[in-house]
């Protein structure tokens, strides 16, 4: 099981974050610790990487990730 991030609901939009989680020093690439989230046109998880701890889940105002 890995986690997911709804593209529609992500506030990192076309490269740019619009919804202030960045600002907010809390956004799901400052709280994975393998660092498996990538953040280019979209917010992406690295598959291989992620080791489901969920904290980004918990962190996202969006409500984007879920396993
Ligand atoms: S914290 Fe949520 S809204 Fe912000 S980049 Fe990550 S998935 Fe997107
Ligand atoms: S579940 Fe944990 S390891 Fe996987 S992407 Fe989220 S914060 Fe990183």
């Amino acid at each position: 099981m890995t986690v997911k991030i709804d593209s529609e609901k992500c506030g990192w939009k076309d490269g740019k974050c619009t919804c202030g989680c960045c600002a907010e020093s809390k956004c799901c690439t400052d709280v994975c610790p393998v660092d498996a989230i990538k953040r280019d046109k979209t917010a992406v998880v690295d598959a291989d990487t992620c080791i489901d701890c969920g904290a980004c889940i918990e962190t996202c105002p969006k409500d984007a990730i879920s396993f």
